[in-house]
């Protein structure tokens, strides 16, 4: 199953993905199942399934794309697996994910603003495959880490480089208010490869690629991922995944690539989809709002 959230006449929208087209509808209509975050918590996937298939065709071009998830317990980010990009970030391959936290306050959706903060220009991409948990668990053993997958999206893990490398927490430069993508799909596990390995996943700018990779290069697979992270804290419908990004990120370039306004910052996971978002500058959003009052 494959999910489209979005929102359209004020309203929050949920399609479903059928042979043909998306139907779906919009909450307070007849058939509006709940959000994919309260869908997960009561796991009533397919039930939602079903009403979205008999609900009418949604045109993505007539909507606004929304964030598929926004209300995680955790979003729990993991850096530097993937060993080129451990490499070319001069970092030691950890023996144990490398694990910081993402809020869902700073993350956009498909086709919104990524914001280039007015603090710094240092902004940075990195294209990642998100696992979503579905069923909650604690201690979860490697063998059944993927039954408690739901399904996967896609993730620009936006950093402000300069900020995260100020201190040994990378947490505030991780957390710039709009510099998070994610989306615009969410894909059920089984529709891709067990733990969504051997996907492509390329990044990017302008329409050059910048990044080009395996999620089969993954050092600690999701399965891992899963296992490990669940070792004190219990996972939970709906907390994300989000497994780290592969080698090219443009803080490791020679130039150093950094994300400038007017950019298109594309992330694409093969048989998952394309998220992608236009650069804007701070001062422009904050220039639009001033004039527009
Ligand atoms: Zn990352």
């Amino acid at each position: 199953m494959r999910f489209f959230s979005f929102t359209a006449e004020g309203r929050r929208g949920l399609a479903l993905a059928t042979p043909g087209g998306y139907r779906g509808c919009l909450e307070g209509e007849a058939g509006w199942p709940g959000d994919l975050d309260t869908l997960l918590r009561e796991d009533r996937l397919a039930e939602a399934a079903t009403a979205l298939a008999a609900c009418g065709p949604v045109d993505q071009g007539d909507v606004t794309p929304a964030l598929p998830f926004n209300r995680a317990d955790k979003v729990l980010c993991v850096g530097l697996n993937y060993a080129d990009h451990a490499a070319e970030s001069k970092m030691e391959t950890p023996p144990f994910p490398t694990v910081f936290a993402r809020f869902n306050s700073n993350l956009i959706a498909h086709g919104a603003n990524l914001v280039r903060p007015a603090a710094s220009e240092m902004f940075d991409y990195e294209g990642e495959l998100v696992a979503v948990i579905g069923k909650p668990g604690r201690a979860i053993p490697k063998e059944r880490a993927l039954d408690h997958v739901a399904g996967y999206t896609i993730f620009n893990d936006g950093s402000i480089r300069d900020f995260q490398l100020r201190t040994n927490q990378w947490t505030v430069g991780k957390n710039f208010d709009g510099t998070g993508a994610m989306g615009p799909v969410f894909v059920t596990a089984d529709e891709l490869p067990p733990g969504a390995a051997g996907l492509r996943l390329t990044t990017r700018v302008n329409g050059q690629v910048l990044q080009d990779a395996s999620t089969s290069l993954l050092i600690f697979s999701v399965a891992d991922l899963v296992s490990m992270l669940s070792i004190g804290m219990e996972l939970r419908p709906g907390d994300l995944i989000v497994t780290g990004t592969p080698s090219g990120v443009g803080m490791a370039r020679d130039p150093k690539v950094f994300l400038r306004p007017g950019d298109t910052c594309e992330v694409e996971i093969e048989r998952i989809g394309i998220l992608s978002n236009p650069v804007v500058a701070e001062e422009d959003e904050s220039r639009k709002a001033l004039s527009a009052a």
